[in-house]
């Protein structure tokens, strides 16, 4: 057995989040691509053929009372919560997080009055809310500008509206510092709609401890919620009395049975629903969040820098030099819970080690992916991961 082995067996043997393993349906694959759809957690099957069979079959239009289906976007919101650092009260979950984005900024834009003429965007974003925020500044009339996150503080000023950042860039797996950004956002006048895709349940958040604003992200990746399970919409508590959907629906009005023709808006988080939840999703995700009763996210986020450290030294000790490039940052405070490697040939090379059972992912153009999710991967497999992709890469 190698060193590195050797040493992988000792870190899992002291890992204490290692029994949480159990609470997944797992196999021999080694699966590192938690940040694009997380692992099924074992409760989640059984939870779903009751609210099929029982609370859809039997109980039919009574579930929406007496299964709790009208208020599971209020109730899921407030399990998120925790997770990402805020009181409850202020997150709603529906929707996908590409429609969350669109609320957040356009209501964004709206408190910040009509002198604010400017929308910053991250230039390095997930391309869905690069999209968005194009649509939302055409439809508020204002203009869009995009910059990366770094240059975000010397690009603000007495015009800027609000500025939507990713907290973890998805392709390099660099994390950028929300809580200094999102003091000089406010410093200038603005407002911060931030992005927690690949962040939220990987590490803290701290949304209220640092004021943010506004925030948004989806729950398939970290959190385990299942396939497009339903996104999640933050609006601080102080704001709320301002929020301005641009999709206002009759979930969202203070009395939805009133069928009134005006749109009057319900007060607190429940302000960011639109339509009819989609309750299997949305069921299977509050199911999934069991995972999370007595795990800190702190524990979490040791794991995953101890995982991704560990990955990194094993991939230089079984690759040949000049092979593969990491693009995430060595840096704790500037790295996710990923690991990026460029490599000319990334596709293919993908294609291989999915063929051996190590799943990661390709993004174009030369990126190899890796996702460590610390309630499900191990120490060991993460060295045998790094030693069968320097196999594939000699
Ligand atoms: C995964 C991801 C999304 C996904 O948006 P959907 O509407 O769920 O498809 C959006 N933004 C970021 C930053 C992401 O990583």
């Amino acid at each position: 057995m190698s060193e590195l082995a050797l040493e992988a067996e000792k870190l899992d043997a002291a890992d204490e989040l290692a029994p949480l393993r159990s609470r997944f349906v797992l196999d021999d694959v080694v699966y590192l691509d938690g940040n694009s759809l997380g692992a099924l957690p074992a409760n989640v099957p059984d939870r779903v053929a009751d609210v099929v069979r029982r609370q859809w079959g039997e109980l039919r239009i009574r579930s929406w009372e007496e299964s709790g289906w009208w208020t599971a976007p209020e109730r899921i919101g407030d399990r998120i919560a925790p997770l990402v650092g805020a009181a409850a009260g202020q997150i709603v979950v529906g929707d996908s997080t590409s429609v969350n984005v669109f609320k957040a900024l356009v209501a964004a834009v709206r408190m910040a009055g009509e002198d604010r003429t400017e929308i910053l965007v991250d230039a390095t974003t997930f391309p869905t809310d690069g999209y968005i925020a194009e649509s939302a500044a055409r439809l508020t009339g204002r203009t869009l500008r995009a910059v990366t996150p770094s240059e975000v503080p010397g690009e603000l000023g007495g015009r800027t509206a609000a500025v939507l950042l990713n907290h973890v860039d998805y392709r390099t797996g660099r994390l950028h510092d929300l809580p200094s950004l999102t003091s000089a956002i406010h410093a200038a006048g603005a407002l911060a709609v931030w992005d927690l895709c690949h962040s939220a349940g990987a590490l803290e958040v701290g949304l209220d401890q640092h004021g943010v604003d506004l925030a948004v992200g989806c729950t398939y990746k970290y959190l385990n919620g299942g396939p497009g399970s339903p996104a999640y919409l933050y609006v601080r508590k102080e704001l709320q009395p301002r929020f301005d959907s641009p999709l206002p629906g009759w979930n969202s009005h203070t009395d939805p049975f009133g069928m009134s023709p005006s749109y009057a808006p319900a007060p607190g988080a429940l302000r960011g629903r639109v339509g009819t939840p989609d309750i299997l999703s949305m069921l299977a995700l509050e199911t999934a969040l069991d995972v999370w009763d007595d795990v800190s996210v702190s524990a979490v986020r040791a794991k995953s820098l101890a995982l991704t450290d560990f990955f990194l030294r094993c991939v230089r000790a079984y690759t040949g030099p000049g092979r593969v490039e990491s693009v995430t940052p060595e840096r704790h405070e500037e790295r996710g819970s990923q690991v990026a490697l460029r490599c000319d040939d990334a596709g293919e090379v993908m294609k291989r080690l999915i063929a051996r059972g190590v799943v990661g992912d390709f993004r174009h153009p030369d990126i190899l992916r890796f996702g460590f999710t610390p309630l499900y991967v191990g120490f060991g497999e993460t060295e045998r991961a790094a030693r069968i992709l320097g196999e594939e890469l000699a």
